[in-house]
């Protein structure tokens, strides 16, 4: 089959490799779309400790069943040709959280596109322990592969807000304009949000891309002092939500001090792991009973309820997709990614 291997920093090559074997307890899938997200990048430009190479990446998949093996039991009927997306995180299953379902908690967690090899190919395997997890989300048929490929990432953005009880009236702070922090603002919206802010330094680029979204104010922190002008917006009372979608300390400590009483924030975007520390009045968090939540990956429920949004139309998959790029492109849809010259790019293997 053809593939897209991944041999080392910027280093990815398109060539053929052995179409894998599906076991008896795994599923093969024929990929049609992997969508490139901000770990792919990362990956690409600097490695990462669970993918070694010679490997493929690529994690938010969709394709059709193209074999199930003979003793794969599923709770589902699950037949050749069958749409499908699949969940990242695989879990030990013996662990605390795997007991939970949390696998993406699982602190021996592997995942496909990273441990196991991911979606830059025709074929991917889903492994058996992935299997026994029941990864494998079967999608209605009125959703197209393509769009499909954004249940991933939209799943990460739902596991955040599930933590943060957004409804009608709330003032919704976004810091971070990649495609991520589109979803936050769309999700919140979805919600009830009354106003959301999106907060970028890039500001041309989350303008331009702001075009195809509604209602979503846009705030360039190098002209606007962003806690001011949330407190004049509020009457000084301050935004109920914050999320930060960006791997910024300023995002986070700014964040906290815009937050009014019971206001929550999601330290949705990791900090670069040698310089993670910040200082914050703890006060804030006595005084105003405020929620600080974290948020990591997703887990199948997610990855349903996106699926849902998409299918109903509640979220204009569309929208999101700025390039799509054969697998031969690969290399150029990631360096479009990083330049943030793409939204969201959505790599074909197979058109549906
Ligand atoms: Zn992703
Ligand atoms: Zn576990």
């Amino acid at each position: 089959m053809k593939a897209a291997v991944y041999y080392g920093i910027q280093d990815i090559r398109v060539e053929d490799v052995p179409t894998p074997i599906c076991g008896k307890d795994e599923v093969k899938v024929k990929v049609n779309y992997c969508a490139i997200c901000g770990t792919d990048v990362r990956i690409y430009l600097s490695g990462h400790k669970k993918v070694i190479p010679p490997t493929i990446i690529g994690h938010e998949i969709t394709g059709v069943i193209d074999e199930v093996g003979s003793e794969v039991q599923y709770p589902e009927k699950l037949e050749k040709g069958d749409k499908v997306a699949l969940v990242t995180s695989i879990g030990c299953g013996h662990c605390k959280m795997c007991g939970k379902g949390f696998y993406n908690l699982c602190p021996d967690t592997k995942a496909i596109g990273y441990f196991y090899p991911g979606g830059y190919a025709e074929y991917v395997i889903v492994p058996a322990q992935a299997v026994k997890q029941q990864t494998i989300i079967k999608l209605p048929e009125d959703i197209s592969l393509k769009e499909g490929a954004l249940i991933e990432a939209l799943s990460c953005a739902i596991n955040a807000q599930n933590y943060l009880n957004i409804s009608s009236g709330d003032i919704v702070v976004i810091y971070g304009g990649g495609p991520i922090g589109f979803m936050h603002a769309v999700i919140a919206q979805a919600d009830g949000a009354e106003k959301v802010i999106m907060v970028d330094p890039s500001y041309e680029r989350i303008e331009h891309f702001g075009k195809n979204f509604d209602n979503i104010i846009f705030l360039d922190p190098k002209k606007t002092n962003i806690k001011d002008y949330v407190m004049q917006l509020t009457k000084g009372y301050g935004a109920d939500v914050v999320i930060t979608a960006c791997p910024a300390k300023q995002a986070q400590i700014e964040g906290i001090e815009m937050l009014g009483s019971k206001g929550r924030i999601s330290l949705f975007g990791g900090l670069p792991k040698d310089n993670s520390f910040i200082t914050i009045d703890a006060n804030l968090i006595h005084y105003k009973e405020l929620s600080v939540f974290g948020a990591f990956a997703s887990n199948k429920k997610d990855y349903i309820k996106a699926a849902k949004l998409i299918a109903e139309k509640k979220i204009d998959a569309s929208k999101f997709i700025s390039c799509t790029v054969p697998l031969e492109k690969i290399s150029e849809g990631i360096e479009m990614v990083r330049k943030g010259e793409a939204l969201k790019c959505i790599v074909e293997i197979s058109r549906e």
